[in-house]
């Protein structure tokens, strides 16, 4: 594989001085060197870092063990078995009893509403953790049983997953804006009985009932054969009010939103959570669990295929979360830290839960929308609370960007010093607008790859010392070791094009699909021998910076040129009109494939014959004749899974015209698809 990506901007950003004077790592060469540590003593390295954490009992011997060759047996990863600890004391009772945190703020809470807030402290937690656990013990959970989470971004949430953690059992949190059949599918999948929920959400101007939700998946449940035994409840809408009122009041952006949403209810099995607190003991001895017990599991996003019960466990995934979170972040004590994302996603395990509490961080976490009541609200929110580092995805600052700059500029935002970016690729366009409009030139931008299946970021800068190019995640993080292989699976050295793999174990990666180690043996491990296979393609350039370019069924061949559909969609974005486009490929009796464009406009522009030359010109321009797209097809929306990412399988799919689109639980918003069928250029 190669191919030429001359279009994006190859200049380079140093770090912001303050940033790097006060940064862990300063310099390339401290990079460097830990990094060369990293992978040559792997050994020493983690079990520095392991000593910062409490282990209750601790095996001498192989640190670490794995077999990533599946022609010479079970494709394994493990580190640090046999040793013992438990992942709620350390985010927790450690950073109460052992560093007196206890009255630091853990979060402040943000509501859909502006008016809506409230803080917790690390004490605080702790006692609600112990509470909830004893809760859970008292619904029969026991060590290794699987709990279902499904609830909003609410406080409760962070509560019920580490409480899972401290009684050894292992949670599945699903998004709650999962429809009911995927929900069921995926408490079917882990066979939980227990989920905790709440009552409903209010999303924006948009009022989810969750509960109601929840029962009708519990249907579906039962006609599979699989009956549940506890619903927890939290209470979260409160009191009795009329929709109506509710709306007049946010739209004033009044208190806190109360509505009675008649919360269906099965007395055999539904229960309040704030009536089981109220009963519950505070004290909870945690339980001392195997560095290789799991600790979660999580369903990818499902953009290409069915979702995977993708499983982390205790150890390991601690030890990264920690590490990726303080060096990525850079994060010192007094730091205020904002990361948007769901807890639904790997985002929200890692850098909203387990890398911040672990670190005894003090984070915002957020339950409303970016654009609720205004496109200024992240910018609002970064005032309001001073914060320092904030991490969002491509897909936010997309649309944000739409809205136009004022939004953004009349915030101060002098508090920020770090942006990051995670879930796609950035595009430089976005990048830039990140850097300059959101960042005034002063913050380092961090952009993260990394996947469910990766535990925590693997490719990233870090914020002190890396040097950063628009679009590019730069470099591996510490333990990481990255490769680009040709399509015969020989490695690539130097800049070249190809499959992203990684040729050892860090800490923090999957051990295993969950009850389908097979399925995960020839997801990752088959199609290259000895490697662990992203499925995403790669770009190395002369100075050594990877560019991820997406997912490898996104590379196509156009007269016998290979390219990724990213340098395409780099390119039509730059054009003043657009605000999203995706491209695929299409096939073509000439020149084997050719390119499909889907072009969404920023408000007050015009689809016509003008914007489509000008379209086609860009990308002729920028990468060459060869790369214009052959179809341009304008639509008002593109299909997204839960979590924002284009499902570019759907959109290869309406191309061909061909309406068998397969798994569409993740899918976000059906009707655009509809549109899309619809409106398919006349051309083809
Ligand atoms: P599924 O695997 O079920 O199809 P998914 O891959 O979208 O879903 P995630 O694990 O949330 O689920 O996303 C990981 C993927 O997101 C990566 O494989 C990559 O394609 C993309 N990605 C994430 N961060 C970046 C980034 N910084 N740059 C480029 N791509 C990224
Ligand atoms: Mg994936």
């Amino acid at each position: 594989m190669a191919s030429k990506r001359g279009d994006v901007s190859n200049e380079l950003y140093l770090p912001n001085k303050i940033i790097q004077e006060n940064a862990f790592v300063k310099t390339m060469d401290e990079y460097r060197k830990l990094y060369k540590r990293s992978v040559e003593s792997p050994e020493i390295f983690w079990k520095e870092i392991a000593d910062e954490f409490y282990w209750k009992t601790e095996k001498k011997g192989k640190f670490f063990s794995y077999n990533f060759d599946i022609s010479k047996g079970p494709v394994y990863v493990e580190w640090m078995k046999g040793s013992s600890t438990n992942t709620c004391y350390n985010l927790l009772d450690r950073n109460v009893i052992e560093k007196g945190f206890g009255d630091r703020i853990a979060y402040y809470w943000e509501g859909n509403d502006p008016d809506d807030h409230a803080t917790i402290t690390y004490k605080e937690l702790l006692r609600n953790v112990c509470k909830f656990a004893n809760v859970l013990k008292g619904k029969g959970v026991k060590k290794e049983d699987c709990v279902a989470i499904y609830l909003p971004m609410i406080m409760e949430v962070v509560v019920a997953m580490l409480a899972c953690s401290r009684i050894g059992a292992i949670h599945s949190v699903i998004f709650g804006g999962f429809s009911a059949q995927s929900l069921a599918q995926r408490i079917l999948d882990a066979k939980c009985t227990v989920l905790i929920t709440a009552d409903g959400v209010w999303r924006g101007t948009k009022l989810l009932n969750l509960k109601e939700t929840v029962d009708e998946a519990y249907k579906i449940c039962k006609e599979n054969g699989h009956h549940m035994k506890a619903s927890i409840v939290v209470k979260h809408l409160g009191p009795p009010e009329s929709k109506e009122d509710h709306l007049k009041k946010i739209t004033q952006q009044a208190k806190r939103p109360v509505y009675d949403l008649k919360t269906p209810w099965n007395p055999d099995i539904d229960c309040w959570w704030h009536e089981e607190m109220n009963r519950a003991n505070d004290i909870c001895e945690p339980e001392w669990v195997d560095a290789e017990n799991p600790l979660f599991i999580l369903y990818t996003s499902g953009s290409t295929g069915k979702p995977k019960g993708v499983v982390h466990t205790t150890g390991g995934y601690l030890l990264y979360a920690a590490t990726t979170f303080k060096y990525v972040f850079d994060y010192h004590p007094g730091d205020i830290y904002f990361c948007t994302a769901d807890v639904g996603w790997i985002t929200g395990h890692t850098y909203v839960v387990y890398g911040p509490l672990a670190q005894g961080a003090t984070s915002v976490m957020f339950e409303g929308l970016p654009f609720h009541p205004h496109p200024g609200r992240y910018w609002e929110i970064i005032d309001k609370y001073r914060v320092t580092k904030f991490y969002t995805a491509p897909t936010a600052v997309r649309a944000l960007m739409k809205y136009g700059d004022s939004h953004v500029t009349k915030y101060d935002r002098s508090s920020l010093k770090i942006l990051g970016s995670v879930g796609e690729p950035i595009n430089p366009e976005a990048w830039l607008w990140y850097h300059k409009i959101v960042g005034n030139e002063q913050c380092s931008i961090v952009d993260t790859f990394w996947q469910t299946e990766t535990g925590g970021h693997v490719l990233t800068p870090l914020p002190g010392c890396t040097p950063t190019k628009p679009g590019s995640a730069t470099f591996p993080f510490f333990g990481v070791v990255p490769a680009l292989l040709n399509d015969e699976g020989k490695e690539i050295q130097g800049p070249g094009e190809g499959y992203l793999v990684f040729k050892k174990p860090w800490p923090g990666m999957m051990r295993t699909i969950y009850k389908s180690h097979e399925r995960f043996e020839t997801t990752y491990f088959e199609k290259f021998i000895g490697y662990y296979c992203t499925g995403d393609g790669a770009r190395r350039d002369e100075d050594g910076y990877y560019w991820v370019t997406g997912r490898v069924d996104d590379m196509l061949n156009v007269s016998g040129h290979l390219l990724s559909t990213a340098q395409v969609e780099s390119a039509l974005i730059e054009h003043k009109a657009v605000s999203e486009t995706a491209v695929v490929s299409h096939p073509h009796s000439v020149k084997g494939e050719c390119l499909y464009a889907f072009i969404v406009l920023k408000e007050g522009y015009q689809f016509n014959s003008d914007v489509e030359k000008e379209l086609r010109a860009k990308v002729r321009s920028k990468i060459g004749p060869f790369a214009s797209p052959e179809f341009l097809h304008h639509t008002s929306g593109l299909p997204k899974t839960r979590s924002g990412k284009i499902m570019r399988r759907i959109l290869r799919k309406i191309a061909r015209n061909d309406r068998d689109l397969g798994d569409l639980s993740t899918l976000a918003d059906p009707q655009v698809v509809d549109e899309l069928y619809k409106t398919r250029p006349k051309n083809i």
